[in-house]
């Protein structure tokens, strides 16, 4: 062995501080491990293994594991070498390329050539699509292509990971070479470079050979799940049966079916497992989608179909797509899968479930299935006024929710003119006035004018002025002064974004976006909208595509601790709008932690709304808020609060939203003489508030008068005043 290059392998390969296991594998001997925290002790200790298979465990492993007895020293272990449960975290993710040859034996120098042109392969496309730089072995009969990661060790990670390599595999693996499928799980081991590969026996014609590092990049960068995730997203195929299940399948012979529709083929390759058919004319969607970058997989051992073409605008398409463009009916008698079921990767072949309880006999499998069930002594209290969150700003929202939590998702809906994206303008400077950073993605309207919109709100109407312009309507219009803006750009700076015009609407980007900006401590985002997004590197239809955007926003909340507020246009532009109106399939409301509709306190919302709520509630706010509007919080997972109405006023001046509250309030009256009189009424009145940026502000005078008289004589108190002017 190379005493050298493991001390290199140690430098490069074992995270500062952690824990390895370094594992014999002998057919004389068995298995045999130790654990170092240093190399030099590592190195006495594998002295003796020369003539040996050595091994180590890619990831770190947890430091308890140095309290068992093969700690420092290489021994005979039969129950305690690592399980996937001893790993702490995951730095290294692994790919392994080797040839396809007898087991047991080392590679021939051919062999060996085709893992290289393999392993070349896989660094050219990963490096294509965004991954880091790996460090890459020489592995003795192979290569080992290994990527910088920082990851926990968690289910959802080895899940994703372990996806990823049969995605990769799938694609890139032929019949000389191909990437292991089963290096996902966390205890991995592999051959350490410094030490000989030492399968069979050596011979001149397949030689045992030393493993080493050939290139380290000249800097680390460690990539999270998102470069995995996206290669999974784009590269996975859907694999279905070839026909409708009403269809007799062994009738179905894909040949036979593409000469039956003069689609001709061009070349055919096997890999992975499956047969590839490459077409005459490219792409059945675009023929400009020409060489590989279409094809026809056939799944050799189960006869699944797939379509992949790799052009944007065929994302998504599969078998199914495929023969409905050449046989528009063939799917008619289908019987309809649920939703969510349809999109499932690999082979979906709906069968009516069986009439049968099953009847677990394995012990293990017992245990494993019992531990699903917890006893509530063992779940961890939830004490709800501790969650971390942040308030809306808005008193009666907050006071109904307690404020918005950070790992959960709110819809927001309601009609085109209904208010939504004024309103959360105003929800946004809340947030910011608390000292929470927020992303604001809003797409259908340019950054300058937003940044107008905004600027009036964070003003408000004390630090607004009109226009000296008429406008044809004849209304008055507001500005704020350039001292003003000053002041709330200063205010804003570092604390809130907008994301810029021109970018990429299409999902992945945006999230990877968004992403980043978690980790720069934003921890609030609002999307307007759902519908603007370009999803079509989702698998499914748009109401599957919708679904799933909600559900990764989820995962983005929990991951990173942040509130996300995403509107969704409703399906009918007018009316009252109800839960089951907003767009998308119930899925998306089961999904969303909040759901809130905004109404406008119009005729619509007077007749409609009594149908669900009191009448003299309705009445009143359509009477006495008639500039306002009322948010419905439809659900509130943690407080179960559902079917409220929260008034809002909304000046027109400063484009604020405030909560209004039911009570006396000031109306300016003109008694028999003429004179102007400020009388007490019933109505609503805007709870005020003020943001840090408007106490650097010069106040200009006539404040606001932001209420709403009440109806009705008899609510009326005459309290009567002078009015000062
Ligand atoms: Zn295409």
């Amino acid at each position: 062995m190379d005493y050298d290059e493991i001390r290199r392998w140690w430098r490069v390969f074992v995270h500062p501080g952690a824990l390895v296991e370094v594992r014999v594998i002998s057919d004389e001997f068995g298995t045999e491990s130790g654990y170092f925290s240093d190399i030099e002790t590592l190195l006495q200790a594998i002295a003796r293994y020369d003539n040996f298979n050595i091994y180590y465990s890619i990831n770190e492993v947890k430091s308890d594991c140095s309290a068992r007895k093969q700690y420092n020293q290489i021994m005979r272990v039969k129950r305690d070498a690592t399980s996937d449960s001893d790993i702490s975290h995951r730095w290294w993710l692994p790919i392994d390329v080797d040839a396809e040859r007898t087991s047991g034996v080392s590679s021939t120098d051919e062999e060996k050539e085709a893992a290289h042109q393999l392993a070349g392969k896989v660094y050219t496309l990963l490096r294509n699509e965004g991954f880091a730089d790996p460090v890459v072995c020489d592995s003795s009969s192979g290569y080992h292509i290994m990527y910088p990661i920082d990851l926990d060790n968690t289910p959802a990670n080895t899940e994703t990971i372990k996806k990823f390599l049969s995605v990769l595999s799938d694609e890139v693996s032929n019949d000389k070479a191909h990437v292991d499928k089963v290096l996902f799980n966390a205890s991995r081991i592999l051959r350490m470079p410094g030490t000989f590969g030492r399968k069979g026996r050596s011979t001149d014609e397949r030689p045992h050979r030393l493993a080493h590092i050939l290139t380290v990049p000249d800097q680390i960068v460690r990539m999270g799940d998102e470069p995995m995730r996206r290669f999974i997203q784009k590269y996975q195929v859907v694999m279905e049966p070839p026909t409708s299940q009403y269809e007799r399948r062994e009738k179905f012979n894909i040949y036979d079916w593409l000469r039956k529709y003069n689609i001709g083929i061009k070349g055919e390759e096997n890999k992975g497992g499956a047969t590839f058919l490459y077409l005459e004319n490219g792409c059945v969607f675009d023929p400009s989608h020409k060489g590989k970058d279409a094809s026809i997989r056939i799944d050799n051992a189960t006869g699944a179909i797939g379509y992949k073409c790799f052009h944007n605008s065929c994302a998504g398409k599969r078998w199914r797509d495929v023969r409905l463009l050449f046989e528009p009916n063939a799917y008619d008698r289908e019987w309809k899968l649920p939703k969510g079921q349809q999109e499932r990767a690999g082979i979906d072949d709906p069968k009516p479930q069986k009439a049968e309880v099953p009847i677990v006999a394995d012990e293990d499998e017992k245990t494993k299935l019992r531990k699903r069930f917890k006893p509530l002594s063992s779940i961890e209290k939830l004490d709800i006024s501790q969650m971390p969150k942040v308030k809306s700003g808005f008193r009666e929202i907050d006071r109904l929710t307690g404020g918005l939590l950070m790992s959960e998702v709110t819809v927001l809906s309601g009609t085109s003119a209904s208010g939504k994206s004024t309103w959360l303008n105003t929800l946004a400077l809340n947030v910011v006035n608390q000292g929470v950073k927020v992303v604001m993605v809003n797409i259908e309207q340019t950054e300058r004018m937003l940044k107008n919109w905004i600027q009036m709100v964070a003003a408000g109407d004390s630090h607004v002025i009109p226009e000296e312009r008429k406008f044809a309507d004849d209304e008055i219009r507001y500005r704020i002064t350039e001292e003003t803006g000053h002041i709330i750009d200063e205010w804003l700076e570092g604390k809130f974004y907008l994301y810029a015009d021109d970018e990429s609407t299409k999902w992945d980007d945006l999230l990877a976006s968004l992403c980043v900006m978690a980790e720069d401590n934003v921890r609030f985002f609002i999307l307007d909208n759902l519908m603007s997004l370009d999803m079509s590197s989702i698998v499914g239809d748009k109401w599957e595509q919708q679904k799933q955007v909600i559900s990764m926003l989820q995962k983005f909340a929990k991951k990173y601790a942040c509130h996300c507020m995403i509107v969704a246009h409703p399906r009918k532009p007018q009316g009252f709008i109800r839960k089951y109106d907003i767009s998308g399939s119930s899925d998306i409301t089961n999904l969303a932690d909040n759901i809130f509709i905004m109404h406008r306190a119009n005729r619509d919302f007077y007749i409609s709304g009594q149908t669900f709520y009191p009448k003299d509630e309705i009445e009143r706010y359509y009477k006495s808020l008639p500039k306002g509007n009322v948010m419905e919080i439809v659900k509130n997972r943690t407080y179960g609060v559902q079917d409220r109405l929260v008034p809002f006023i909304y000046s027109t001046k400063s484009r604020r939203f405030e909560s209004a509250s039911w009570g006396v309030v000031d109306e300016l009256v003109k008694d028999e003489t003429g004179k102007n009189k400020l009388m007490k009424v019933q109505g609503f009145r805007a709870q005020h508030f003020t943001y840090d940026c408007e106490l650097k502000m010069s106040s200009i005078p006539d404040a606001p008068m932001n209420s709403f008289r009440g109806d009705g004589a008899a609510d009326m108190q005459t309290s009567e005043e002078d009015y000062p002017f």
